[in-house]
């Protein structure tokens, strides 16, 4: 096996395996009723609607499995699950029903780089206060 495809594939199946929540009171109707308000929050995976898909590159799969993400990652050579931007399910702490944008992001896993829609609002922010 090629370490480049190995390294990723753990960190897929790390990834995948950290961003099983239990389904509890943070994922009932409260969180999809709020998903309306939250930019890194979808409760669809279609490219017409989705809220970050000028981020979507066309040869992206929606909705996004991990391993179409280590799949994309792998060709443009990155290795790096966090480089594709997508509609992964599993958003807003629900394991059904809620899309993220990435396989990782700061703002679901501690250590973790914030993702492109995070960093874009992030930047958003940022430049509003220095207005
Ligand atoms: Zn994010």
């Amino acid at each position: 096996m090629h370490p480049r495809r190995s390294k990723s594939a753990r960190r897929v199946s790390r990834l995948s395996a950290s961003s099983t929540y239990e389904e509890d009171e943070r994922c009932t109707s409260a969180m999809h009723r709020r998903e309306s308000t939250l930019p890194n929050i979808s409760a669809t995976a279609d490219r017409q609607t989705l809220k970050w898909t000028d981020l979507v590159k066309p040869n992206v799969p929606l909705p996004t499995t991990p391993e179409d993400v280590l799949n994309l990652a792998g060709m443009d050579g990155h290795g790096n699950g966090g480089v594709v931007v997508g509609a992964l399910e599993g958003g807003g702490y629900c394991t059904k029903g809620l899309f993220r944008p990435e396989l990782s992001c700061l703002m679901r896993s501690d250590g973790e780089p914030f993702c492109a829609v995070c960093r874009r609002e992030r930047d958003k922010f940022f430049a509003k206060l220095a207005k």
